[in-house]
């Protein structure tokens, strides 16, 4: 037993702790959200980047939704002495045992999903435990990857390209608002983002996967993907990031091409979908910003949505699990029609050139924001007295790979 006083430990866009209860609570929430989804059948689901943001919402989804027997793959840090586990390990060994009680299927591998070891384990896995998966999603969000044959390392960066940029944003540690010179990334940085956050890794996976007799006839992948607005688009959809992003969207491609050959009914997709608060987008300079404005003016018309939201409707809208999914004329699959819409958008601008720092608290949500960057990790849950002590070594069957 490990009964602690669990208190945020902020540095920046991280919490250093994380609160168990807190987190439970929001899983639950969560699942009591989700709707049984008909018409179409998922049997088999492997999640990667299963204990996040999207990643965790679509886990519930195929678990609450269609009752699939779901397999998730993270990389979170167990409890240690005087350290909370990491968000995502709560998150992740909650659902577990919600799962259990209501009589489905959760597993849970905590490893590197870029690494060998871990693709191999989790084939073994499936082979012996599952047969064929119906779904495969990926939502890594990572800051870098290593090579397990040669241990170069790649790292992911948030830069501009060719020239440096000046970016509106807030100081998460401080909360004031500020404007930061951005320098551009070098050619060697970009490549490294595409190497980090492009399409190898999934096109890795599905070559796995598919060499081992793993994807059922009507085989589906997604992965998610950002474009976002004018506001964000030095530092987002024309910098590193959205190189990396340009390149997960063409290996959809490169992945329909390989499985329709011999497996005529599978399609692989990217969806591109909203801006929500999760630890890698805390990380995008100016986006913490953007988003405190976004949710303000979406919450005014009705139309703001979160993780678990949106992959609902990526099934029931965008019909993803059936064969006739919606997309737009580039395949793509909009989950970002709300927030683009051009009501919103124009008022971002608008906005976003009055900006200040002595006005810039009446033009953002900012304790909107701070609320739900802090639910991240369990803090600011409604119903927790963060004055209790909690269990913060909970025993969890969360499986280590290459045990
Ligand atoms: P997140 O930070 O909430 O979660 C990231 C997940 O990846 C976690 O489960 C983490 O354990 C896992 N992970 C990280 N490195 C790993 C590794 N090496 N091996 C195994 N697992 C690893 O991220 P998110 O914001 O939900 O992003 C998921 C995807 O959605 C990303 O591709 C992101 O670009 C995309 N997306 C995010 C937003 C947004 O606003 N957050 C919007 C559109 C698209």
């Amino acid at each position: 037993m490990s009964l602690e006083i669990v208190t945020p430990k902020m540095r920046g866009f991280i919490s250093l702790s994380a609160h168990p209860g807190g987190l439970k609570n929001l899983v639950n929430n969560q699942v009591s959200r989700t709707p049984i989804i008909n018409d179409g059948k998922v049997n088999n689901a492997l999640i990667l980047g299963s204990s996040m943001g999207y990643g965790l919402a679509s886990s519930i989804v195929s678990l609450f939704g269609f009752q699939a027997n779901t397999l998730g793959v993270c990389f979170e840090r167990p409890p240690q002495k005087n350290k909370t586990g990491s968000a995502g390990w709560y998150n992740s060994g909650e659902l577990i045992q919600i799962a259990q009680e209501n009589n489905l299927s959760f597993e849970v591998y905590n490893g590197d999903a870029f690494n060998e070891l871990t693709k191999n384990t989790v084939i073994d896995h499936l082979k012996s435990n599952y047969g064929k998966i119906d779904l495969l999603v990926y939502s890594l969000a990572a800051p870098r990857r290593i090579d397990n044959k040669s241990d170069k390392v790649w790292n992911s960066t948030l830069k501009p390209l060719n020239k440096p940029a000046f970016i509106k944003n807030i100081n998460l540690q401080n909360h004031s608002f500020e404007e930061i010179e951005v320098q551009h990334a070098s050619d060697d940085e970009v490549l490294s983002t595409i190497k980090v956050m492009g399409g190898e890794d999934w096109q890795l996976w599905i070559d796995i996967l598919k060499e081992n007799n793993l994807l059922s006839d009507n085989f589906k992948t997604v992965a998610f993907s950002y474009i976002g607005p004018e506001v964000t688009e030095k530092i987002y959809r024309t910098g590193t990031i959205g190189k990396a992003k340009e390149n997960l969207e063409a290996t959809a491609s490169t992945i329909n091409a390989d499985l329709r050959s011999s497996l005529l009914h599978s399609e692989a997709r990217v969806s591109i979908n909203k801006a929500i608060v999760t630890q890698a987008s805390s990380a995008i300079p100016g986006v913490p910003l953007y988003m405190s404005m976004l949710f303000q003016l979406m919450k005014a018309n009705e139309t703001h949505e979160d993780a678990l939201d949106q992959i609902i409707r990526l099934f029931i809208d965008k019909k993803f699990h059936t064969p006739e999914t919606v997309v737009d004329e580039h395949g793509l699959i909009r989950l970002d029609d709300y927030e683009l819409e051009d009501k919103i958008q124009d008022e971002i601008k608008n906005r976003w050139q009055m900006l200040t720092e002595n006005n810039y608290l009446s033009l953002i949500d900012l304790e909107q924001y701070k609320q739900d960057f802090n639910q991240i990790f369990g803090f600011s849950v409604d119903g927790i007295d963060y004055t209790n002590q909690v269990e913060t070594d909970p025993r969890y069957s969360i499986m280590d790979v290459g045990e």
